[in-house]
């Protein structure tokens, strides 16, 4: 993720709320969409960046729940990425508040990952909304994407249920962006892919309809991914149905892009911006990026930072969803 700079000249994270060094406040401008401090003239707040300096108000999220850094244009808004969240778990039960925090955090950089690849998730049909769920007594809230709506179980914000999960999966990684990215994906599939460019898709990633979803979920989960899914997929999921693929590696490609853009900024690298890179580019950028980042992980006792070993077969996929998520949907 990209930093910002304050007037005084320290580093302003994506999720500052204010200057560490300075105090002045600042927030994520839905206007300009960068971290700007705020800038109060006769009583009135206005974002700090230069080129835009709008007036601003902070999202009603951050100011009833802490749970947003976004400034908007209207009091009592909420920002362009907590409006897509439709449902919420009770927030006076237990921890359900500060994990739907963590949600909600991901949340912002997923609408980020989209907003820096130009996908209308606002405008294409259907629109992109979440809902973060817990479950009750009565209903097992299951993770997934439906036509446009994205569940999360709120569990997944639990670091020692989500690690419990990873183990048992045997995922290298499990995080919430993670989920976010891969959830997405299937969103993407819908709007870029469906009735669209099946053909092509179905080429790369195999029929999704033989064997249908219903029929090769329950034989993934009993035989497990065939041992040379390695050879095939960017990860075990992945082989469980084309969709499963898919989504795996679009939610890769969407980390892959972050990592670049990220390693761009901070590890003095002079790439160019990662909308104009070549898919090859990227991950040339990504793998390098990696072997010292993992590095530095296994230095500290971490698992690897970017653990995906990308094949040939995965290198035309990600070519193939780098091209279809650069043209519009009409
Ligand atoms: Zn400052
Ligand atoms: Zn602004
Ligand atoms: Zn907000
Ligand atoms: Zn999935």
């Amino acid at each position: 993720m990209l930093t910002y700079q304050c007037d005084c000249g320290a580093t302003l994270f994506f999720d500052s709320t204010h200057c560490v060094a300075c105090g002045l406040d600042c927030g994520w401008c839905d206007s300009c969409r960068r971290i700007a401090s705020v800038k109060v003239a006769d009583g009135v707040k206005h974002c700090g960046n230069p080129d835009c300096g709008v007036v601003v108000f902070p999202c009603v999220s951050a100011v009833n729940w802490s749970a947003c850094n976004a400034l908007v244009g209207k009091e009592g808004n909420l920002c362009r990425s907590c409006v897509t969240t439709t449902d919420l778990p009770d927030l006076s039960q237990g921890m359900h508040l500060p994990r739907w925090r963590l949600l909600e955090e991901a949340k912002r950089r997923l609408i980020y990952d989209l907003d820096r690849l130009g996908i209308a998730w606002e405008i294409n049909q259907p629109n992109l909304t979440f809902r973060f769920l817990a479950d009750t007594p009565e209903e097992h809230v299951i993770t997934g994407h439906e036509n446009g709506v994205v569940t999360i179980n709120l569990d997944e914000a639990d670091p020692v249920a989500r690690e419990k999960a990873r183990q048992e999966f045997g995922e290298p990684q499990r995080t919430l962006i993670g989920h976010l990215r891969h959830e997405a994906s299937h969103y993407l599939w819908q709007t870029h892919v469906q009735g669209r460019d099946e053909a092509a898709c179905v080429r790369l990633f195999g029929d999704h309809n033989n064997p249908s979803y219903s029929e090769a979920m329950p034989a993934y989960y009993e035989q497990g991914p065939p041992d040379d899914w390695a050879e095939h997929f960017i990860s075990a999921y992945a082989s469980s149905h084309p969709w499963e693929d898919f989504a795996e590696t679009a939610a890769f490609y969407l980390d892959m892009r972050s990592v670049v853009e990220t390693v761009g900024q901070h590890f003095g690298r002079n790439n160019a911006p990662v909308g104009r890179q070549s898919c090859d580019t990227l991950l040339a950028n990504y793998s390098e990026a990696g072997f010292g980042l993992n590095e530095v992980n296994r230095c500290l006792g971490l698992t690897d930072a970017l653990p995906e070993v990308v094949s040939p077969p995965v290198v035309e996929k990600l070519r193939y969803i780098d091209s279809l998520l650069s043209r519009p949907v009409g």
